[in-house]
């Protein structure tokens, strides 16, 4: 499944999260880690930030690693806020930019690593059923992002094969949840990282447990218990 990673934080560039560490998204894309799914994440890239209270979405259906322009260009992007991702595509869902992470409603930006059974989700007007990601997408925006801890263990109770990390952000805020898959948060003098897994080996990257809630603001980390809707 992918990898994905957050920043909340001072102003820094796009590279130095996306690009630069030793185990960088970059690296991530051909050898990941601690990826519990999938060996390799070469079905596209994204990454999203803002631009006053506007999202900003560079996306590529290449894999990341292959990416010249992007790395010419992204050490020029400075981000307070980002949401980027390294897709590795389920099966049977396409690769092209309308199923490849950060998805926006406008006001958050959001990409989810897993995979969940479509015919469970609820019927969204605004959904583009490219991908179950997409659809996804759609239903926690219109369910809101204050709810998201709740929609997620909603749907995990109606489809107990779905896995159900996400990570969104709208800016001044960061949230993550894990629901089958690895996470893992540094907190930085200047910042905090979440992300799928550590960009290196420093010895502050802490570990989420699975079924948890991230939320992280300018006053810090909270982390919540999710519990399934019918106790699993
Ligand atoms: N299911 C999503 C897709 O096909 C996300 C896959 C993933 O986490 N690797 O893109």
């Amino acid at each position: 499944m992918c990898r994905q990673l957050g920043w909340l934080g001072r102003e820094v560039t796009v590279s130095s999260l996306m690009l630069d560490p030793p185990h960088s998204l970059r690296v991530q894309s051909y050898a990941p880690r601690r990826q519990k799914h999938g060996m390799i994440n070469a079905d596209g890239w994204g990454v999203g930030f803002f631009d006053g209270v506007t999202p900003r979405r560079w996306r590529s259906t290449a894999p990341l690693w292959a990416d010249s322009s992007f790395e010419s260009v992204a050490p020029a992007l400075r981000t307070r806020c980002m949401v980027a991702s390294v897709r590795s595509a389920s099966a049977g869902m396409p690769i092209e930019l309308g199923a490849t992470a950060p998805f926006t409603d406008g006001q958050w930006l959001l990409a989810h690593n897993g995979t969940v059974d479509r015919t469970v989700l609820p019927r969204c007007v605004s959904a583009e059923p490219v991908c179950d990601s997409t659809i996804l997408a759609a239903v926690l925006f219109e369910r809101g992002l204050d709810a998201l801890g709740e929609t997620v263990a909603a749907v995990g109770a109606a489809d107990r094969n779905a896995r159900l990390n996400i990570l969104a952000a709208d800016g001044s805020r960061l949230l993550a949840t894990t629901w089958g898959d690895t996470l893992s948060i540094l907190r930085r003098d200047d910042g905090v990282v979440v992300a799928s897994e550590p960009y290196d080996d420093d010895p502050r990257w802490e570990d989420v447990p699975d079924r948890h809630l991230v939320q992280v603001t300018a006053d810090g980390v909270t982390l919540t218990a999710l519990h399934s809707a019918k106790g699993s």
